[in-house]
């Protein structure tokens, strides 16, 4: 589920990069360093992903199925077999395996059933696969109505008001909404808060499809049967909706677990299922009402219209039962050979929609070469290095989520970083969001690797004509959510984009092949930048975060944060107590950064002072974990990112304050001011520990 992390907003922040920064390695100990990067990118073996990708791929394995614990247990076999150690861990999740039973049909003036699943091609054999399945929306209430339409154009909070402003009565209606402009959760759960019977979701050919180009086979853009499946879950927590901040472990385990009752949780009502833009067609044209705004019209030949009339009728069916469903994340361990209780943690879903060509696997099959390309390492990273598969992340986030529930003590002790690499080798361009520590890595790194069929670097050609690549902030979308917002643990998220067929059954090794990366090479060129991030991060003496950099980001946070607070209060007098913290924070992260250089110049740390170093570095993310959480929902506990809980699609940097924003809300700034200049303060007396240290 990957799609939702493009909409990042991007700030750059100016810094002069030197050449080769090998921060936090002795500088007598660089040499080596290289020696180990150039042993691991030249055993890089750049025919294994391919291999990999089609194993992973080869049938439709959505979690649940009988096909994705196969998918498990070939990636527990070749992580073993690369002398991994690994270990399942089961989760009983309340959720749908499959769409039940679903029918949608025009009821008047004729009747007809619409498609509702793609069409099988000649020229991509997988899609003929017996076992895919139709469109669903996971997480749909049932129910049986038929009933007249509304067109809702994006089904946002935004078109619903505009709706009731023109006066259009929804109640006891069949919403039909494109696809795009906010999560697809927060268009079932507004359809449903507008008394909506029920809601039909399709991608518009405007938005992908024939008017932006050719349509899959023949080219990379949705045909008129191609759906986009997803989760509707739009609790104020991710995972499995009836345990928030516990893990949902075995039924017939030795732990009880407290179970909400799925009557005391806000899953949605009617029933919602997604539909082609062949199918929305056939409603579209039988509607008679007025004409809908310009900017709602979309790419079919007809005047779009706000209602169907009383002689267009039209029935959707959804019978999808939940269950408890068991489902496997499967975690490998490489122990590290000097610091093994500091972890850098890898990870990537295995479940999919259908084959999974894009998203997930491409990031499977590449963590699966990277898991045999380090096996095969003579020189141990000195850190633990651990990759996660997580399961159920396309129902709500939810394997890695549980995962992170029940490890909590232990990674919020030992976990330098989480890299999550959902769907991570989906084209040929490079794009990265990050926590602000972890930045510079990531472009350090890019130095060291080779574009493939090129001479230039994958940093020279990210960067483009630019000083340096633009690195977005992360926001929500994947399963490193429960790592950085609700544990603290410094999070990547990175790899390359391209065409997409997001949540079709289109996303095969077929279209892998054609459209996304003829030549399989940009599997291994991503296992390098990882992989050599993954490294630096293991090896270094000195946990290597950029500490200046959370002073300057936040100084740029905290800049948008009051403008836009006085784009609605005018007096506003800026919150002048964490400015004062900030100020303090840019002196001692610069002073960090400065005492930290000397020290690895001359080489001498003692190994109590090394310890008490990482040890603290590793705490410092937590300043910002604020044990009360948001008001938008307490799961949520970073103060410095979440998702945006009105369209769950854009990032939010300092979330607390943006709600407030959101809402031109003027009574809690002060409060916001008081827990952020804390959090501030807190990080502050660490660096100061840091530095007196050094
Ligand atoms: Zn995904």
């Amino acid at each position: 589920m990957k799609k939702l992390l493009i909409n990042c907003l991007l700030l750059s922040v100016t810094g002069i990069l030197h050449a080769q920064d090998y921060d936090g390695f002795y500088q007598s100990q660089v040499n080596d360093q290289k020696k180990v990067e150039a042993e691991f990118l030249k055993t890089v073996d750049f025919n294994s992903f391919k291999q990999h990708l089609k194993t992973l791929t080869k049938e439709p394995h959505v979690a649940g199925s009988p096909a994705n614990e196969r998918v498990k247990d070939y990636m527990m076999e070749t992580m073993q077999k690369a002398g991994w150690d690994v270990e399942v861990y089961p989760y009983d999740v309340y959720m749908s395996k499959d769409p039940g039973e679903s029918v949608v049909e025009l009821v008047l003036p004729i009747r007809k059933p619409l498609n509702q699943q793609e069409y099988i091609l000649e020229e991509d054999p997988f899609s003929a696969d017996p076992n895919l399945l139709k469109g669903w929306n996971a997480y749909s209430g049932s129910g049986d109505v038929t009933a007249e339409v509304v067109y809702a154009n994006y089904g946002t909070k935004a078109d619903f008001e505009l709706l009731k402003e023109m006066g259009i009565d929804i109640e006891g209606k069949i919403v039909l909404a494109r696809y795009g402009g906010n999560f697809r959760g927060y268009k079932a759960k507004f359809a449903q808060e507008y008394g909506a019977a029920g809601l039909l979701i399709f991608t518009d050919p405007k938005d992908s499809g024939f008017t932006r180009g050719l349509v899959y086979p023949e080219g990379l853009f949705y045909n008129e049967s191609a759906i986009q499946r997803g989760s509707l879950l739009t609790e104020d927590f991710t995972g499995d909706p009836l345990t928030p901040f516990d893990p949902a472990l075995p039924l017939d385990g030795d732990t009880d677990v407290k179970r909400l009752d799925p009557e005391e949780t806000n899953l949605h009502k009617i029933p919602v299922t997604p539909i082609p833009y062949g199918s929305a067609r056939e409603i579209l044209e039988h509607m008679k009402g007025k004409p809908v705004p310009p900017s709602w019209q979309g790419g079919l030949p007809y005047t779009y219209r706000l209602e169907g009339g009383e002689n267009l009728k039209v029935r959707v069916k959804v019978d999808q039962p939940r269950d408890f469903v068991r489902v496997h994340n499967v975690v490998g361990t490489l122990k590290g050979s000097e610091r093994p209780d500091e972890w850098i943690i890898l990870g990537c879903h295995y479940d999919a929609w259908g084959h999974g060509a894009t998203d997930p696997n491409s990031g499977t099959a590449m963590l699966l070469s990277l898991s045999e390309t380090l096996g095969q390492m003579e020189n141990k990273p000195k850190r633990s290095i651990l990759i996660g598969h997580w399961d159920a992340e396309e129902h709500g986030v939810i394997g890695s989520t549980e995962w992170v529930e029940q490890m909590k003590e232990e990674l919020e002790a030992k976990a330098v970083a989480y890299i999550n690499l959902d769907a991570a080798v989906s084209g040929r361009n490079f794009g990265a969001a990050s926590s602000p520590t972890l930045k510079k890595l990531i472009i350090e790194s890019s130095k060291e690797i080779t574009f493939p069929d090129s001479a230039k670097t994958v940093f020279e050609i990210w960067a483009g004509d630019k000083e340096e690549p633009s690195i977005g902030n992360l926001g929500g979308g994947s399963d490193h959510i429960a790592f950085y917002m609700h544990v603290g643990v410094p999070s990547l998220n990175g790899g390359t984009g391209g065409p997409t067929l997001y949540h079709t059954n289109y996303d095969t090794f077929h279209f892998y092949e054609k459209f996304v990366d003829p030549t399989f090479k940009m599997g291994a060129a991503v296992e390098q930048l990882m992989g050599l991030i993954s490294l630096r991060l293991a090896n270094a003496e000195v946990i290597p975060y950029d500490v200046a950099r959370y002073g300057k980001d936040l100084k740029l946070h905290f800049e948008n944060a009051e403008n836009q607070v006085k784009g609605y209060k005018s007096d506003f007098a800026g919150f002048t107590k964490t400015q004062m913290a900030l100020e303090k924070l840019l002196d001692l992260g610069q002073k960090y950064e400065a005492a930290l250089k000397s020290k690895m110049e001359s080489g001498d740390l003692s190994p109590e002072v090394k310890d008490d170093l990482n040890t603290k570095l590793l705490g410092l993310e937590k300043s910002f974990i604020d044990p009360k959480g948001m008001y938008f929902g307490s799961w949520y506990r970073s103060l410095y990112a979440s998702t945006d809980p009105f369209s769950g699609y854009a990032s939010w940097m300092l979330p607390g304050i943006m709600y407030e924003i959101e809402q031109k809300e003027t009574e809690r700034l002060a409060e916001w001011d008081e827990r952020y200049s804390a959090a501030i303060s807190d990080l502050n007396a660490k660096i100061e520990e840091l530095n007196n240290i050094l």
